[in-house]
């Protein structure tokens, strides 16, 4: 059962009760704007039910956390993810990808979105930039079985296809409550896409691209996407030189510097 709002936010810490003001507050603004768009005769503006719907849910803020009190287990995020609504996807995808690794694990990567031969096997990353994501990580002394792999939007559309910022965003719920989960020491995004819908950055990509960046206390590192690697071949050696520094950090223990450092 989903606690009414006044009590589930007697589970959260400050900073958290925080963020769902705000997301209430966003929540509100949109529909205000949504209906002022439809009062001055807007054309294009969606105020289904449906529509409505899906960002009314978006006001019940966290039931992963709401029902299970933190820490937030991978578990419940997964039982969420699998009755998503919270964007148009639910009706137009092929499938759906949550991500795959060890629930544990120091080092976790995110792409944007999956990849085709994904939508198959229901992992993320098992066509031609999985199997270089493989070796890359093999390259680093570990295995796949040892890190985390997921996505930041995890529908996948048709081949070609890609989600766009509205689904980024609306996804963004489970990516955050994947990391809370499994909490890493290192975050290595891959491209700018993927970046921006976890960092929320609006610093050029290759301001970011090799320096460690923070997410909630947890080192993240943006690096080049593996479809512009598979084609630009020259890309290889910056991303290496990321691997490296992420290495690094996992040698020594993690997480010690935070914001823009390399
Ligand atoms: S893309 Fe994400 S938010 Fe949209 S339906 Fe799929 S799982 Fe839900």
């Amino acid at each position: 059962m989903i606690a009414p709002d006044a009590e589930y936010r007697g589970f959260y810490p400050e900073s958290m009760k925080t963020k769902a003001n705000e997301l209430d507050a966003v929540v509100s603004e949109i529909q205000q704007y949504l209906g002022f768009l439809k009062t001055v005769g807007c054309p294009g503006v969606d105020l289904g039910q449906k529509s409505i719907d899906i960002i009314r849910s978006w006001e019940k803020t966290d039931p992963i956390v709401a029902e299970r009190s933190v820490p937030v287990s991978l578990s419940a995020v997964f039982d969420a993810f699998l009755q998503c609504r919270r964007c148009g996807l639910a009706d137009t995808k092929m499938a759906s990808v949550f991500g795959a690794g060890a629930e544990n694990a120091q080092l976790m990567f995110i792409g944007f979105a999956p990849e085709k031969g994904d939508e198959i096997t229901g992992r993320p990353y098992t066509g031609k930039e999985g199997a270089l994501l493989t070796r890359i990580i093999e390259a680093m002394g570990l295995d796949r079985n040892s890190v985390y792999i997921s996505h930041a939007v995890k529908c996948f559309l048709q081949e070609g296809r890609l989600p766009g910022k509205w689904e980024a965003r609306a996804c963004r719920y489970y990516l955050v409550r994947q990391v809370q989960a499994i909490k890493p020491s290192v975050i290595c995004v891959l491209g700018e896409t993927a970046a921006s819908a976890l960092l929320r950055s609006h610093m050029p990509f290759e301001r970011i691209r090799g320096k460690f960046q923070d997410f909630e206390g947890i080192l993240v590192m943006p690096t080049y996407d593996l479809a512009h690697l598979l084609a630009e071949p020259s890309a290889k050696r910056p991303v290496w030189e990321d691997m490296q520094k992420i290495m690094k950090k996992l040698d020594s223990g993690g997480n010690t510097p935070r914001g823009g450092t390399s």
